[in-house]
């Protein structure tokens, strides 16, 4: 009477419901065991000996601090995983072409990474996109030094999940350092290099992801010439969303008179692919990689520079300058966050009107200033008159020594050969500095809203840049003094073809400046008033000095 097929239909049912909760429950394993790892190599991980301090618990031990003091999103920094999928971004043409590689017993390398104050889960993402994209045959150690952080117990716990999940590798030398107090990045990196043995020694900062692929092209390079310097492509990683983007091949590092630093824009040269390494004034940031021996031999990162600020420009210079060469590469990416605001202090130091976060500034490139730009160090204290006061606890003498010694060529050599950028920065101008009135001196407010005359000797006084040709007075960011409605003196950005530029030439009649235009001359007449009114010779409210004038002015 019953059929066979309506006879096994409720154990049917039965059977599909239970697979249907053993592959649910496969899912859910599944996403909870490989959560952390996100796409860690499974060969990595079946290494493994034990789990006991497995990647969540690991950045769990994260001390509660301020939301800001990563400034970046540390909660989506947790959520990320410890490596994750990372988009293309160099050129096809990398991928495909081969790559003539040195054996690694003469090309290893020793990675060195300093940090303070860096979130658990950053750091720990900046070392396993090493470690896992980096080919093992040439990775010789990794150099990890903590710089007195507050989270005292990070560096033990590194060590411990580091020994669970890469404990086969055990050719990879590992050396972790702490600073029982905070030392500066400078002192720790020349710290990272004294103790490495690799052949090349890579600088990296402990909020980077290494993209696939980021060695080979680098090792090429430098294979071809032991003075050569790398820096890799980077790509920015937005600070508040993470996400990872491609970075440009039509900028370079550079810096201005000020010494700092900016990315200066290129234009690729006929024939000239835009995966192709091209020559760079300076770094592209602080990532650097180059023959360690070749480092020490320049005198490492100068050891007189405090905290932060400046090293990499000074080792630029030093490389340049005594027959070195510096590349960036855009076959090689390497992910960075760019943050918009220092993420730590600098200590306290002794200058009343200067932040210290300006002092240590002034005080690392007064070094460079005093140490490599011969003459044209008083275009430095020029536009940056403070660096005058800050006293210097050594002497010049070892960088003339070193200078002697390796037959460095004169800073001229450097505008000549390697940045025409600051070269014609230099030829365009015919004055600079601060601009004074009597003891007083022009000042543009922060926002570049207001003129007003102010201390001349304040940290951040403004500085002032007028332009041969065009006659226009800039700011450092790129205002210009102009004369708008009703002889109201203005602030607006340059102008940059031949209208707009008008309203903003200004003519020198000795120290006075007169508007071209309106042929009225720029006023003091009262302590705090700033117009235009009608020239008048030898009016001493209407004389107004820079700190330099270029020589063929005069
Ligand atoms: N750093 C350090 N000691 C310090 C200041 C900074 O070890 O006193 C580290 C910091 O954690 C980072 C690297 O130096 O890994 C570069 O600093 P930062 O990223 O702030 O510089 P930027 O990328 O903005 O040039
Ligand atoms: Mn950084």
């Amino acid at each position: 009477m019953f059929s066979g097929r309506q006879f096994c239909r409720p154990r049917r049912r039965v059977f599909y419901i239970f697979v249907f909760f053993i592959c649910n429950l496969l899912f859910v394993f599944l996403c909870i065991s490989e959560w952390g790892y996100n796409d860690l190599p499974a060969s990595e991980l079946n290494k493994s000996s034990d789990h006991h301090l497995d990647y969540r618990e690991f950045i769990s031990h994260t001390p509660e601090r301020p939301r800001d003091l990563y400034q970046y999103n540390l909660s989506l920094s947790d959520s990320l995983g410890v490596v994750r999928k990372l988009p293309t971004t160099r050129h096809y043409r990398c991928i495909t072409q081969p790559y003539n590689l040195p054996p690694p017993f003469e090309s290893n390398l020793s990675v060195v990474i300093s940090f303070h104050n860096e979130a658990r889960s950053m750091l720990l993402r900046t070392i396993v996109s090493l470690l896992i994209r980096t080919p093992e045959d040439y990775l010789h150690e990794l150099i990890i030094l903590d710089d007195g952080s507050e989270d005292v117990t990070l560096l033990d716990d590194l060590k411990r999940w580091m020994g669970s999940v890469f404990w086969a590798r055990d050719h990879l030398g590992l050396i972790l350092r702490r600073n029982p107090r905070r030392m500066g990045l400078i002192w720790s990196r020349n710290r990272g290099a004294s103790l490495a043995s690799g052949y090349y020694v890579l600088f990296l900062d402990s909020h980077c992801e290494v993209n696939e692929g980021w060695l080979e092209p680098l090792l090429e390079r430098l294979a071809l010439n032991p003075h050569l310097a790398v820096s890799p492509l980077l790509d920015p990683i937005d600070p508040t969303t993470l996400s990872y983007r491609k970075g440009s091949e039509l900028l370079k590092g550079g810096f201005d008179w000020s010494l700092h630093f900016h990315w200066l824009k290129r234009q690729l040269a006929n024939h000239e692919h835009p995966e192709m390494p091209y020559q760079s004034p300076v770094f592209a940031g602080g990532v650097l990689m180059m023959s360690r021996e070749w480092f020490l031999k320049l005198g490492s990162f100068n050891s007189f520079l405090k905290i932060w600020g400046g090293e990499s420009i000074e080792l630029a210079i030093k490389l340049w300058l005594c027959g070195g060469q510096i590349e960036i590469v855009p076959c090689s990416r390497i992910g960075h966050i760019f943050r918009r605001r220092h993420a730590f202090d600098f200590p306290p130091q002794f200058d009343q009107e200067l932040s210290s976060a300006q002092e240590t500034y002034l005080h690392n490139s007064k070094i460079i200033a005093e140490s490599w730009l011969d003459e044209y160090k008083n275009m430095f204290y020029a536009l940056r008159p403070a660096a005058r006061r800050i006293p210097l606890d050594h002497t010049y003498d070892e960088m003339q020594k070193l200078r002697r010694e390796l037959q460095c060529h004169p800073f001229e050599w450097y505008l000549r050969h390697v940045s025409s950028e600051l070269r014609m920065h230099f030829d365009e101008l015919s004055a600079t500095g601060t601009l004074r009135n009597e003891d007083r001196c022009l000042h543009a407010t922060q926002n570049d809203t207001h003129l007003i005359l102010a201390n001349c000797y304040r940290g951040d006084i403004t500085q002032w840049s007028m332009l041969g040709n065009s006659g226009q007075l800039a700011n450092q960011r790129e205002y210009c003094l102009g004369v708008g409605f009703r002889s109201q003196i203005i602030l607006e950005p340059c102008g940059r073809n031949e209208s707009t530029r008008k309203s903003q030439r200004w003519m020198r009649l000795g120290t006075q400046l007169l508007h071209a235009e309106t042929h009225m001359c720029l006023d003091n007449p009262l302590k705090d008033r700033l117009e235009m009114s009608t020239c008048r010779s030898n009016a001493a409210s209407q004389s107004f000095q820079f700190a330099l004038e270029m020589e063929r002015q005069t």
